[in-house]
């Protein structure tokens, strides 16, 4: 945990690249990767004095490593938060929140619209150790209020929800929240801080699965969590006591990725804006859902709370006379886009990847499920990539002229 507050002030570019990491003695411009288990003390005093927490330090990469340091520190600078953790995974820092922040007798407030795996995590274990959780529709700011009870620890929400890029009004949220004592968790992995910053409309903690849009990259697997110092603490002492870690090879591997990620998320938008333009008038589209179209019902939120659209958008694909696909004509506009796009369940990546919801990251809903949360058959999701915009339009071009 790193704390930043007593910093200079300078443009939060010139933080990120200038204020995150202390060169070694050998001299490197670009940060070293620390692959080392522990670390040595200058005298058994000083072991006894970073063991008992008197003096901060590294002293085992289980909860310390300068690889993991520099990249939660670039991540504090993006989101503008005063503490924050690394962690092996998204899924690891949700657990992380939930073994810190839950006992038996709590409740937790769940959107419906969040990453299946988080839900599922918390009703298969959590549940079992006595935590009751609560799903609501999370557009409906009365069904927050009305979720709440004196045992609500936390509300746990994403915003934009994949893949449908609903626009959850954070700050109504927050406030509901903090008028009851409840904490506000937003899982930031679809925009990221640089295009939202989950803090500033008063969320309590921001949450990462890193693997997505911040290595961006495809490469490894990581996870944090940046906020509010005094829970950041509690998770602290999970991380040191169940071992979670991140390794600081993958921390390395992310903390450079922080360096583009601004650059990154706005040649994402921009590309993803221009397909969405496009889709939406093809006649073989039924619907666009995409925020940053000014023809989405969530156009006005999201301008409010991010600073482009991101890199998701999701459609449904009709025929020339208005009939849905059907799930495997679906299935088949699909693999006509294999030749240039990625066939993968993954987003976030420089490659653009193309995913069927209802039989890939969605197929564990039963159907009326997947009815209920506008999860259709002929919806398809890509993750616009950093290619030239114009051979992915042709290659859906091509698609939809078979569909
Ligand atoms: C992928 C994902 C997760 C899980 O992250 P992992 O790094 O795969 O553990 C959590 N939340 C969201 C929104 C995700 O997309």
């Amino acid at each position: 945990m790193t704390d930043i507050k007593n910093q200079n002030n300078l443009g939060e570019a010139t933080k990120l690249l200038r204020n995150t990491y202390n060169r070694t003695n050998a001299k490197e411009n670009s940060e070293a990767l620390f692959l080392t288990s522990s670390f040595v003390f200058d005298s058994a005093q000083e072991g006894r004095d970073l063991f008992s927490g008197a003096i901060e330090g590294n002293f085992y990469s289980r909860f310390t490593n300068p690889n993991i340091d520099s990249f939660v520190h670039k991540l504090m600078v993006l989101e503008g938060a005063d503490a924050g953790l690394g962690f092996a995974s998204g899924m690891a820092a949700i657990t992380a929140c939930c073994l810190a922040f839950l006992e038996a007798g709590d409740q937790v407030v769940l959107s419906r619209d969040i990453f299946g795996t988080s839900t599922n995590m918390l009703q298969k274990y959590f549940c079992k150790f006595g935590v009751k959780v609560s799903v609501i529709d999370g557009l409906d700011l009365a069904s927050w209020q009305n979720a709440i009870t004196p045992k609500t620890k936390f509300f746990y929400l994403e915003s934009p929800s994949n893949p449908l890029g609903k626009i959850f009004d954070l700050e109504a949220i927050a406030k509901i929240a903090h008028k009851s004592n409840v904490k506000v968790i937003v899982d930031n992995a679809l925009v990221t801080a640089a295009l939202q910053k989950p803090l500033k409309f008063k969320a309590d903690l921001s949450l990462y699965s890193a693997t997505k849009f911040v290595d961006g990259q495809g490469r490894v697997i990581g996870g944090a969590v940046v906020g509010d110092t005094e829970l950041c603490k509690e998770l602290g002492l999970v991380l040191r006591n169940t071992g979670a870690s991140l390794s600081p090879f993958n921390a390395w591997v992310l903390s450079k990725s922080l360096e583009t990620l601004n650059l990154r998320m706005q040649a994402h938008s921009k590309n993803a804006l221009e397909i969405a333009e496009f889709l939406e008038t093809h006649p073989k589209i039924a619907k666009v859902h995409y925020a940053y179209l000014p023809s989405s019902p969530y156009y006005a939120l999201a301008k409010k709370q991010q600073k482009s659209g991101g890199g998701i958008i999701s459609f449904e694909v009709q025929t020339a006379n208005n009939k849905a696909l059907t799930k495997e004509e679906t299935l088949d506009f699909i693999n006509q886009t294999a030749s240039l796009l990625s066939l993968t369940g993954n987003f976030g990546d420089t490659k653009t990847a193309i995913t069927h919801p209802t039989t890939t990251t969605h197929f564990r809903l039963e159907d009326k499920e997947k009815k209920q949360a506008g999860i259709f058959d002929n919806l398809v999701r890509i993750s616009v990539g950093l290619e030239d915009v114009v051979d992915i339009k042709s290659i859906l071009n091509k698609a939809l002229e078979k569909a």
